[in-house]
């Protein structure tokens, strides 16, 4: 563990709006109503997601009196590594001090061709799934689309260049966040922002409906992942609250109508825990579920939670359980979870209260 600080200490909380929050149209609005010419707005742009400079005084295509002004208005650093864990070329976690202080998660995930960050998009999370550290500590505040990229902004400066994929899978369900997750989401895919193709852009929620309904409406290509982890409601509803809200029977529906309206394919996330959801029974029963749906199943084993006593299954389970989806011609893969000896690894991030 190397737990420098990347930057310096943050600065106290100016009160100002974080530039970063804003859209590109919105930045041109405000370029208008201070007396500068539209395309300035697009300049500022660039600085901020093409070169990913926070420092006005770089900014030098930009007028001096122009730069007052937002610095004025703005805050331009949208926020700090307080630590980070894990070695360069590996698996790392780094943990993000906000304005307010407010603190959130992400993990970075190099692999051969790709480099992933797993982001959170809240501070905390309010739907307290039984096997997920992200919400024991309850929920604090959402995060403003801004922090959601300067997780984005972080890796690209610690890797040097950005992402290659981006998974709102960190702290925190992207749905009861809907409009500021959108926001990040579209930057990141901008040809002008991060440049990320949305099919490389994934949404996992815990099966919020409305929030699959709204994402079908709206043209972009994201991948969507539904988080399920059990064949049916009464299994469902031990392992996730929020079923009793959304179902099984409104649930699937949605998804259906997800994958009609945007022939997209969803993957259904499964969380192998031994002894609760892990058995043939309910791998054949998931296979029935699945049946004639397009749909793909990643099987991740348990990763260790404290509050949760439950193991993973042994691997021979995990590959009986994989089997069964095989024979039944669902498509499936069975995950190796990385990052588990930091603490880093799915359904691990933690809100750490102020
Ligand atoms: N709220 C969103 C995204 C965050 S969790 C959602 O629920 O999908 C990202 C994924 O990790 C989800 O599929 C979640 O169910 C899974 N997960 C949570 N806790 C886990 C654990 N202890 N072991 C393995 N996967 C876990």
């Amino acid at each position: 563990m190397d737990d420098h600080p990347v930057h310096p200490p943050p600065p106290e909380s100016s009160g100002l709006p974080l530039l970063h929050n804003l859209t590109c149209s919105e930045i041109e609005s405000w370029m208008v109503a201070h007396g500068t010419p539209p395309y300035r707005a697009r300049q500022l742009w660039q600085w901020l997601y093409v070169h990913r400079c926070r420092d006005l005084a770089r900014m030098t295509n930009l007028p001096a009196t122009l730069r007052n002004q937002i610095a004025d208005a703005f805050v331009t650093d949208p926020a700090h590594i307080t630590e980070t864990q894990g070695v360069e070329g590996d698996t790392r976690k780094l943990l993000l001090r906000l304005r307010d202080g407010e603190q959130v998660e992400s993990v970075l995930i190099p692999a051969e061709n790709r480099r992933t960050i797993c982001v959170s998009c809240q501070a905390g999370c309010r739907f307290r799934c039984a096997f997920c550290a992200s919400g024991q500590a309850g929920f604090r505040r959402n995060l403003e689309p801004g922090e959601i990229l300067a997780q984005v902004l972080s890796a690209c400066d610690l890797w040097q260049q950005p992402p290659t994929h981006v998974v709102f899978m960190g702290i925190g369900e992207p749905f009861d966040n809907y409009d500021a997750v959108l926001q990040a989401v579209r930057t990141l895919n901008d040809q002008d922002g991060f440049r990320i193709g949305a099919r490389r852009i994934t949404i996992s929620t815990c099966g919020m409906v409305p929030g699959i309904e709204r994402l079908a409406g709206e043209g972009i290509q994201v991948e969507l992942s539904v988080s399920l982890h059990a064949p049916n409601n009464a299994l469902r509803n031990r392992l996730m609250p929020v079923n009793q809200r959304y179902p099984m029977e409104v649930l699937m529906p949605a998804c259906d109508a997800y994958t009609r309206q945007t022939g997209r394919i969803i993957t259904f996330e499964y969380t192998l825990i031994h002894n609760l959801n892990d058995g043939p029974e309910c791998a054949r029963e998931l296979a029935r579920l699945l049946q004639g749906r397009p749909a793909r199943v990643n099987l991740i084993p348990l990763s260790p939670v404290a509050e949760f006593p439950h193991a993973p299954p042994a691997p021979e389970q995990a590959e009986r359980f994989a089997a069964i989806l095989t024979e039944a011609r669902i498509n499936s893969t069975l995950r190796l979870s990385r990052g588990c000896a930091l603490d880093a690894a799915c359904g691990q991030l933690r809100y750490r209260p102020l």
